[in-house]
């Protein structure tokens, strides 16, 4: 069955994949990987951008235990697929605090650790005590250090599937996160366009004066459309499917936001967003 990939990204763009699994165990995933096709694994798929023609890869899509998250002690164990919410809201009952940051981020564990995802001075780095990835050569725990988590980035690569995760956290008392987190949200809501199918920021902060939202504001790129997806007129490192856009769409208004910024600022942009399939951003 060809599934397509547009049902799993928040933007709602991108092609069908080779063959699609839902793996709900550890053992199910190793033995996936040991069919040796190539892989690539899907969280909430916020921080994505699949190729309208399709990923020739075998995706996954980890379910069951693999998104199931509980506490021990102070550590939060969830399984690589386990949303952010669920997480803050089992942190939250035992009252646990740290993971406040990722109240407005709406991806997976795996997908965080994965380019190490962060707001408001918080990241997954700061927190991470390891992180269980399996192979095709096997499963093993890796320390922040071997992942190389720094401003979002890891080293990981498809092929290696963060199957599971332990986050140290600290005692705070469940009504002093509620309100730390309903702050947190209004802040988001003023300042973004939550109410729009993005996939999160689309550049990375560049090392100049101007956030990278700030500089394609100043590019007059707010509002710019080309084809079913356009600039955010709220946010200009946000792009918005406003009704049918298609992931060629979105790149190209990437090379135009690039191309501006090169000419306006000199700064070579860089794309905070993951591409999957044959595509790349000029
Ligand atoms: C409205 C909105 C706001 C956002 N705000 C923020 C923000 O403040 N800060 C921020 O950092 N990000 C933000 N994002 C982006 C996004 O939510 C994060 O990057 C998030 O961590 C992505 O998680 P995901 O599970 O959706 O990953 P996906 O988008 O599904 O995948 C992203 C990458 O991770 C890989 N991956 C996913 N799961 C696994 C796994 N289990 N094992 C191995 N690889 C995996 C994928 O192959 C892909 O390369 C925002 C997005 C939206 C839509």
């Amino acid at each position: 069955m060809s599934v397509h990939l547009s049902r799993y990204t928040t933007l709602g763009t991108g092609g069908p994949a080779r063959e699609f699994a839902q793996p709900t165990s550890v053992a199910e995933v190793e033995a996936l990987l040991r069919r040796g096709l190539p892989v690539a694994t899907i969280g909430l798929g916020s921080n994505l951008l699949v190729a309208d023609e399709g990923v020739d890869a075998l995706v996954l899509k980890l379910g069951g235990e693999l998104a199931a998250a509980e506490i021990h002690g102070d550590v939060l164990r969830a399984g690589g697929g386990a949303a952010n919410a669920v997480c803050l809201h089992r942190a939250r009952s035992a009252g646990l605090g740290g993971f406040e940051f990722a109240c407005a981020i709406p991806g997976t564990i795996g997908g965080g650790i994965w380019m190490n995802a962060g707001a408001y001075g918080g990241d997954f780095s700061q927190l991470l005590a390891r992180a269980l990835v399996a192979t095709a050569e096997g499963t093993d725990w890796l320390t922040p250090e071997e992942l190389g988590l720094s401003y979002r980035h890891s080293r990981l690569q498809h092929g290696q599937v963060v199957v599971g995760a332990e986050l140290r956290l600290h005692p705070r008392p469940p009504d002093e996160i509620k309100v730390a987190v309903r702050e947190l949200n209004v802040q988001r809501k003023a300042a973004q366009p939550t109410n729009r199918r993005t996939f999160g920021s689309v550049f990375k902060n560049p090392d100049h004066e101007l956030s990278a939202g700030r500089m394609l504001e100043a590019c007059g790129l707010k509002g710019y459309r080309i084809g079913g997806a356009q600039i955010s007129p709220k946010h200009a490192n946000f792009i918005e499917n406003a009704g049918d856009a298609r992931t060629a769409d979105a790149l190209a208004l990437m090379a135009e936001a690039r191309r501006r910024a090169r000419e306006q600022y000199g700064v070579d942009l860089v794309h905070e967003v993951e591409l999957l399939g044959d595509i790349e951003v000029t």
